[in-house]
């Protein structure tokens, strides 16, 4: 296997990717269920579907492209879609983009895998619209009732809730969405710290991660969240 091609095609699409933002020559803001979000989106479904997957978008709003393997149950590949304000044109993104060249490596080395695999771009996980985040991953696991969804707001009032529907999402049925199908989830991510660079590695594998809770409090009479 030649890696040039491979690495050119990733750095293509990132650099392509990194045009869909709010905020343009300064960095990447792509706030969910925004023109910003939507363009990415579709930018990510037209690869997907140029490899031969077959590609949807779920009632989170995260773009899912599935090879059918031998058995249903499903390995997922891939990370979030939206960014922080001003945030870096790899961060989430690039975990997407490696996972449809994984695949794309996959289908053209021929043979159907056993389980099935979806590439996902998930959406919402940042929390910077919100400040709620890992959204997607809420609602494959059901977490979510439509009273959270009308709960969190951006700084314009906006809900989820009315987000989604705008959207063309279905906010009522936000709990009807558990997944029990995926048997792994693997993202390849941007280390958002200086150690490899340090120790002039490639690539660092994850043995240990922080958990990440969100809880909603109240504050000073008005609703709010922290991260724990
Ligand atoms: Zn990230």
């Amino acid at each position: 296997m030649t890696i040039e091609p491979i690495a050119q095609r990733i750095r293509a699409q990132l650099g392509e990717l990194r045009a869909f933002t709010a905020t343009p020559g300064n960095g990447v803001t792509r706030f969910p269920f925004t023109p910003e979000a939507r363009a990415a989106s579709e930018y990510i479904k037209a690869r997907m579907e140029e490899i031969g997957l077959a590609v949807r978008m779920d009632n989170s709003g995260s773009v899912i492209g599935r090879l059918e393997g031998q058995v249903p149950d499903t390995v997922m590949i891939g990370s979030h879609l939206d960014s922080v304000r001003f945030g870096g044109a790899y961060d989430g993104i690039a975990g997407v983009v490696c996972g449809i060249e994984a695949v794309r490596q996959l289908i053209e080395g021929g043979g159907q895998p056993y389980y099935s695999i979806e590439v996902i771009a998930t959406n919402d996980e940042e929390g910077s619209r919100f400040k709620s985040g890992l959204f997607t991953g809420k609602v494959l696991d059901a977490q979510l009732t439509v009273d959270d969804i009308r709960r969190y707001k951006d700084e314009d009032g906006v809900s989820v809730y009315d987000a989604m529907k705008a959207y063309g999402l279905d906010p009522d049925a936000i709990a009807a969405n558990k997944r029990n199908d995926i048997k792994a989830f693997l993202e390849v991510h941007i280390e958002q710290g200086p150690i490899l660079e340090a120790e002039q590695k490639d690539i660092g594998i994850v043995d240990i991660i922080v958990g990440i809770k969100r809880a909603l409090v109240t504050v000073h009479g008005r609703a709010d969240h922290v991260g724990t």
